[in-house]
């Protein structure tokens, strides 16, 4: 089967796998689409924690299941999206609820071959299916949206709450747009990228500013209950701190493996702020599959690139460069790839 393997170091070749034999409990899905988030450009790049290389990566994906191996025959045929993480369930953090720090996680695209191939391989439990109102382009965006949905979560946002998301790319937009189904207003989103600003106000942020200190220092008035920090640059935490009001909530999504920046650590105490992590998708996936089947989420300011695994290399050059009119790249592996 055709795949797109990276192998660290900005390497990306598209490579013929044999697919081998499906393990016990698992599932074969044939994949249609896979759309490429953040971690995936990182893992390209080789700055990654948790990984092995060669890898083929994808964890946002949808398809079809095409065999399964162990009892759950009816999943054969039924179109699915499907959890990335697979946790032991035995270890401490596992048997505290959070299987997503596994000490002996797998995740797929990370640790197994994940979904930019013909064929993904995917625990059978880990599988969701997808109603019919759902078609598989949409299908894709389940897993961010659970991250997002997970993010809203963490911060127990109250209806009326006023907050700010920091970053507009995939994970930011849908933020945008998870906050808002929560009940809160989003006042504001920042990015240093014009297209993405505007893909901010067209998921329903009601200002979008650029990024920079000049743009920080008009914001400087700007108070908010609860910002995200949803685009990993290493400086964004201190600027949301700055925009937080007494008592309210940062929570930090995006990150970049081993870059820093200081925070004056005193603004923690003397706003009673919380500085709160978030890590996956934290099992959202039922929610992020019913918002999106009744179109209470628009992904489609997201999905700008459709591209075949061949157009691998000027697509990646877009997302890794973040282009002007590129958001999320995604891999059709149905269009010029073999049916199966
Ligand atoms: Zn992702
Ligand atoms: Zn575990």
């Amino acid at each position: 089967m055709k795949a797109l393997q990276f192998s660290g170091n900005s390497q990306a070749a598209l490579v013929d796998l044999e697919s081998g034999p499906l393990q016990a409990g698992w599932a074969r899905v044939r994949v249609h689409y896979n759309s490429v988030c953040g971690s995936d450009l990182a893992l390209y790049a080789g700055n990654w924690h948790g990984h092995r290389y060669p890898i083929v990566p994808g964890h946002e994906w949808s398809g079809t299941v095409v065999e399964v191996n162990g009892p759950g025959e009816h999943w054969v045929g039924r179109r699915v999206i499907g959890d990335l993480i697979h946790a032991c369930r035995i270890c401490p953090p596992c048997r505290d609820g959070l299987p997503v720090m596994c000490q002996s996680l797998t995740e797929l695209g990370f640790t197994v071959n994940g979904g930019c191939a013909e064929y993904v391989d995917v625990p059978i439990e880990n599988l969701y299916a997808l109603p019919d109102e759902l078609d598989l382009a949409t299908a894709c965006q389940v897993e961010p949206l659970a991250v997002a949905l997970h993010s809203v979560a963490r911060a127990g946002i109250q209806p009326g709450e006023r907050v700010a998301v920091l970053g507009c790319g995939g994970i930011g937009l849908l933020i945008i747009q998870a906050a808002q189904c929560a009940g809160a207003t989003v006042a504001l989103a920042t990015d240093p990228i014009e297209f993405r600003q505007g893909a901010a106000l067209a998921v329903g942020a009601n200002q979008a500013s650029g990024a920079d200190a000049a743009a920080y220092e008009q914001l400087s008035h700007e108070r908010f209950d609860v910002v995200f920090e949803a685009s990993g640059a290493p400086q964004s935490v201190a600027q949301a701190l700055d925009l937080l009001r007494p008592g309210g909530r940062v929570i930090s999504v995006g990150y970049r493996v081993g870059a820093s920046h200081p925070i004056e650590t005193a603004k923690l105490p003397l706003l009673y702020a919380s500085l709160i992590g978030v890590m996956g998708p934290g099992g959202k996936y039922r929610e992020a599959i019913s918002l999106l089947a009744r179109g209470a989420v628009d992904t489609k300011p997201l999905l700008t690139d459709f591209v075949t695994l061949e157009g691998h290399e000027a697509a990646l050059a877009r997302a890794v460069g973040k282009k002007p009119g590129t958001i999320r790249v995604v891999f059709d592996l149905m269009e010029g790839g073999s049916r199966g």
